[in-house]
């Protein structure tokens, strides 16, 4: 019989697998049992809509069997099966996984149940064996064919017999060597202890002959071994067990394995849900957010169940986006197993999930904020900015449900505080949230708009992301406070007597006002005096909807349509500076315009924006030290 060789790439491949892909070697039964329970929902999915496979659930089965004189593992399963051409491909190309194909061949794109999907873990059976044989007979098929190799050297195909559709693969194991041992996968109990580890949760049975050392009735001390057929996992989903018997290494353990995490979840919940919908889900937030977490290709969704067999992968209609950092699976008998993913869109019983899981994870959120605060700005640190997204977006649909679970930094200490944190230390005369945007709570601590607000003894919230005075634009108000930002040209912080004063004052100085505004035309609508400077000469404030802030954001997006926030240049009439002005006035207009440029530029860097005409600001400071 001709050997075939392996395609060249996989015979590197194979080389390098066998010595690296994998540290323990005891992982080749978990492959080998999960391809079988693979080939096992291959043919169950088929029987659910085609009765002409005459099988239920029960029948299906997985089988190990240990020969100590042969040296042989056997595992044996009733699945699916493969044709001469399948073996061919599947076991002959090392990355070309059968699974994948079978799901683009079904139209389920990355839906379908299948663990393995790389294509490799078969080839894991050659760090223990010196040769593997593969008895396979396909579904429907009336032939069985027998694969056989030693490694990398090539494998054979021929015609062999078989009882039944499914797969059998026999391992020969190499010999003990002084710093390897292959024995120990012969004994049965280091085979139930394999299945407790990895394959637990398998669905299907997988049984293997054990002995039993029993007391021999009617004596005291003999012993006799009684061999049974037993079912080594317990097949039950770590979802469906009760949560009493499960702790939080095996949450954490089944996370890190299923989500391939290297990381413990910051937290976990376990749900049973009955009622209107009755399922199961397990709901996990990672410790940090994934390299890809703010990007396009970070693709959001919970894997769903129905009766224990996988329907989905990432069903992303169970999370709303502003969610979409949770991961976990949700298992719902209710649910209908047609599996188009349009019609799952239009399922009310999936839109009835999906809104408890939300609830779910809104009362865990809100929980943490109570009860376990460290955590949960070590959540928000990670995962904060798409709660802030969540306010902002569909025109503030959400803002009710998710306003009380941000967090933000203000002038009061180092901890970020809620919303009702801020408005229950509000002294009685405050009326507005007072907020102040700026790359970091330093520059905005030190921002000249600051001033006037904290020396009435008022909070500000310090806005450094991006989105912030977005979401606050959107929520407009909270417990009907509205928000207000510190740059706003009209912030009404002075008394009657004050505002008079400044008024009177404003008419006084018309001429230099308006001398330096037609300096700065197109730049500034106006330049008023201000009474909320306390020790800084100037800044710049804002009429209208759009700040400084926003239109910093608004015009480092990719798109040509650039804004300009309507901008106030307020000035400081106590300040030597203010006084030097008037005294120019009228007698050297010049400078009065040069000194207009230089506050101006001066605003704009106290702001964090880049001045505009930076080789000009250089020479008018130039000029001015000369
Ligand atoms: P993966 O499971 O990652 O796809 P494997 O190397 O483990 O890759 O297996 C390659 C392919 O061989 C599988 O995708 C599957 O199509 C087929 N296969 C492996 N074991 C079995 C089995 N017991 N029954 C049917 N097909 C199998």
């Amino acid at each position: 019989m001709e050997t075939k060789a392996f395609q060249a790439e996989s015979k590197k491949l194979l080389d390098m697998m066998i010595h690296s892909i994998y540290t323990h070697k005891e992982i080749f039964l978990r492959e080998l049992i999960s391809n079988a329970s693979d080939a096992i929902d291959k043919l169950y999915f088929r029987s659910l809509t085609d009765d002409s496979v005459g099988m239920s659930k029960d029948d299906f089965e997985i089988r190990i069997d240990l020969d100590r004189d042969a040296r042989t593992i056997t595992v044996t399963d009733n699945g699916i099966g493969m044709t001469a051409e399948e073996l061919e491909k599947n076991l002959g190309t090392i990355a070309s996984s059968g699974s994948l194909a079978f799901k683009k061949d079904n139209e389920l794109g990355e839906d379908q149940q299948i663990i393995g999907q790389f294509g490799v873990g078969f080839y894991s059976a050659f760090m223990v064996a010196k040769r593997v044989t593969v008895y396979s007979k396909a579904f429907g098929s009336d032939k069985a064919y027998k694969w056989q190799s030693e490694g990398v050297e090539g494998y054979t195909i021929e015609e062999t017999e078989m009882d039944t559709h499914g797969t059998k693969i026999v391992l020969e194991l190499m010999e003990d060597t002084d710093d390897e041992g292959y024995s120990e996968f012969l004994e049965q109990y280091r085979i139930q202890g394999l299945i407790k580890r990895y394959s637990d949760y398998i669905r299907f049975p997988i049984k293997m002959e054990v002995s039993h050392r029993h007391l021999k009735d009617g004596t005291e001390n003999e012993y006799e071994d009684v061999i049974s057929l037993d079912t080594l996992n317990t097949m039950v989903p770590l979802w469906r067990r009760n949560r009493t018997e499960l702790t939080d290494d095996d949450y954490n353990t089944f996370y890190q394995e299923k989500f391939t995490d290297y990381m413990s979840p910051m937290a976990y919940k376990h749900v049973h849900n009955e009622g209107i919908v009755s399922y199961d889900a397990l709901l996990y937030i990672p410790s940090k957010a994934p390299y890809d977490y703010y990007t396009r290709e970070y693709e959001k969704g919970l894997q769903l169940y129905t009766n224990g067999v996988l329907i989905m992968d990432k069903c992303g209609d169970l999370l709303p986006d502003y969610y979409s950092f949770v991961r976990g699976l949700v298992d719902s008998e209710d649910l209908s197993l047609n599996i188009s993913r349009e019609m799952l869109q239009h399922d009310r019983q999936l839109r009835a999930i999906a809104k408890s899981i939300e609830k779910t994870i809104k009362n865990e959120l809100t929980r943490m904020i109570k009860s376990d605060r460290d955590k949960y700005e070590q959540f928000f640190e990670a995962f904060g900015t798409q709660l802030k997204y969540g306010v902002y977006a569909d025109y503030g649909m959400h803002k009710d449900d998710l306003q009380d679970l941000l967090l933000f930094h203000s002038s009061r200490g180092d901890k970020p505080i809620t919303l009702a944190e801020y408005v229950e230390s509000m002294p009685e005369d405050q009326k507005d949230i007072y907020y102040a945007s700026g790359a970091t709570p330093e520059a905005i601590a030190a921002l000249p708009q600051a001033e006037a607000v904290l020396a009435k003894g008022y909070e500000i919230l310090y806005f450094t992301a991006p989105v912030d005075e977005f979401a606050a634009k959107q929520m407009i108000a909270y417990k009907d406070k509205p928000f207000k930002s510190v740059t706003e040209s009209d912030l009404d912080l002075s008394t009657e007597e004050e505002k008079k004063e400044l008024e009177e004052k404003q008419t006084e100085n018309k001429p230099l006002l308006e001398a330096m505004g037609a300096a700065l035309a197109g730049k500034v609508e106006r330049v008023a005096l201000s009474s909320r400077l306390k020790s800084h000469a100037v800044c710049l404030t804002s009429e209208g909807d759009l700040t400084l802030e926003m239109e910093k954001v608004l015009n480092a997006m990719p798109t040509d349509k650039k804004v300009q926030a309507k901008l106030v240049m307020e000035l400081n009439p106590t300040h030597p500076v203010f006084a030097k002005l008037t005294v120019l006035n009228g007698t050297d207009d010049e400078k009065v315009a040069k000194y207009a440029k230089l506050l101006y530029n001066q605003a704009l860097l106290m702001e964090g924006m880049p001045v505009e005409n930076p080789a000009e600001f250089s020479e008018l400071i130039c000029e001015l030290m000369a």
